[in-house]
């Protein structure tokens, strides 16, 4: 097996892993590597050709190969090392990561740090296990996407898509465009699962109904999908079957969600978060593994890619510090979800012993209008806000200085709707 040394290793050359890389290099780790199964850089940005990219980190609007180009460009001019076409199988016991690709075979790489960049993958129809027969037709958003953008092939003349997800309402906009009728964008919750911004720009611009508390309960066709049958839900989200009628399609677009590609931490014991399903992390983005950081899609999924960037920056500057052996961070407090909120990253914050700044992400459960934000130690509240609306398809996120003096406990982060 072939050797290589490197002060920080990075799996993933998307936008996560490019910024990760960046950071690690600005911050003085000299060799620092990517691993990236792809022959290209950019991860899923390289098929969302749909402007919306680096709003708030360039304030510019870009489309998604743009936004990567930026990173790609810095990535070679501070002499990143990229491995493409090798996929990394597993982490290794000593610290490092081993990996495969069809030019050098097998190779192990001892790094100082390693960052995970990984990415997410989508729900497919086995994980919803929709009834009906198996015929040809139905995709993920995502897959649709690659094929419309990539590879020039149109998926259908009439679809339907499942789930009101970014991917979904993006691609109802594209089929559009290229010709396709949209039937219908049929989502099970009360509201819409992806940004607002969204919905506005890809459905009510082209008049593309959204069936919220609805649901496809069967498909049908032979060879290829020739309907949909379709029914409201009642409060617990079962179909009520009086409702259901039949709508004729020919392509049925999933966009029901997306999951970390966490198979590598799993299995390198790392302490995974069973609401995000990815790496439980403190503010460095360090996982329960020292020498191991996270970022990106695989530590939670996100709605914009300009956060992805800026938490990135974080895990690639600590991986640096940490293979220098500048950074030693114990987790003294615990950040948890209060009420109306479902999860918050990080998870855990380690006191330093000067003044810290914390940006905690979070989502709320549920949607709403003018909502107060608040963090909470005990009976103080460290800081609050209060923003117009939320929604749980777009992350928050609220800044803290965590003072030297904290001791062990716990701070939880709650919304209430101010009315
Ligand atoms: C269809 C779609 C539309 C979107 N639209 C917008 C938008 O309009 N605006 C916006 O701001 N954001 C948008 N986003 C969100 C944004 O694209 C993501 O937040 C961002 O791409 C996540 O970056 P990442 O690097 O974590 O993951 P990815 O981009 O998925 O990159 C992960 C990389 O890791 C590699 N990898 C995975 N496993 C391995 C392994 N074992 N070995 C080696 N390499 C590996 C993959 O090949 C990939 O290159 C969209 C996302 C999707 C999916």
């Amino acid at each position: 097996m072939r050797e290589l040394t490197c002060d920080v290793a990075v799996i993933g050359a998307g936008p996560a892993g490019m910024a990760a890389a960046i950071a690690a290099r600005e911050q003085g780790a000299e060799h620092v590597l990517i691993v990236e199964r792809d022959i290209a850089t950019g991860g899923i940005l390289q098929q969302c050709i749909h402007p919306g990219f680096g709003l708030s980190y360039f304030n510019e609007e870009l489309t998604g190969p743009e936004y990567a180009d930026r990173f790609a460009a810095r990535v070679q001019e501070l002499g990143v090392e990229i491995l493409f076409d090798s996929m990394v199988l597993r982490l290794s016991e000593s610290g490092g990561l081993i990996c495969s690709s069809p030019n050098s075979g097998m190779t192990h790489i001892k790094a100082g740090a390693v960052v995970l960049a990984m990415g997410c993958r989508e729900r497919t129809r086995f994980n919803l296990r929709i009834p009906g027969t198996r015929p040809a037709g139905v995709y993920t958003a995502g897959s649709a996407q690659r094929l419309i953008n990539r590879q020039n092939e149109m998926v259908g003349k009439r679809v339907v898509i499942l789930g009101s997800g970014d991917i979904g309402m993006i691609m109802a906009r594209r089929l559009t465009l290229e010709g396709a009728k949209v039937e219908a964008v049929v989502e099970i919750m009360s509201y819409l699962a992806g940004l607002t911004r969204n919905k506005v720009q890809c459905l009510d611009d082209f008049n593309i109904p959204l069936l919220l508390e609805h649901t496809v309960t069967r498909i049908v066709g032979e060879r290829r999908v020739e309907g949909v049958w379709i029914a409201a839900v009642d409060e617990k989200r079962n179909p009520i079957l009086s409702t259901e009628k039949f709508v004729a399609c020919d392509t049925l677009l999933l966009s029901v969600g997306l999951l970390p590609e966490n198979e590598l931490t799993k299995a390198a014991g790392i302490k995974i978060s069973p609401i995000t399903n990815g790496p439980e992390v403190n503010q460095y983005m360090q996982t329960s593994s020292p020498h191991i950081f996270a970022c990106g899609n695989v530590l939670h999924v996100n709605d914009l890619v300009d956060n992805v960037s800026v938490e990135s920056q974080t895990a690639g500057k600590a991986a640096a510090q940490y293979a220098a052996g500048e950074l030693s961070a114990a987790n003294i407090i615990d950040c948890t979800a209060g009420t109306g909120v479902r999860y918050v990253c990080p998870q855990h914050i380690a006191v330093q012993s000067s003044d810290t700044s914390v940006r905690l992400y979070f989502r709320v459960r549920s949607p709403g209008g003018k909502t107060r934000i608040w963090a909470q130690r005990g009976d103080e509240v460290l800081k609050e806000k209060v923003v117009s609306r939320v929604s749980p398809g777009e992350m928050e996120h609220l800044d803290l200085n965590i003072p030297s003096t904290f001791d062990k406990s716990i701070i939880s982060v709650q919304v209430e709707e101010v009315v």
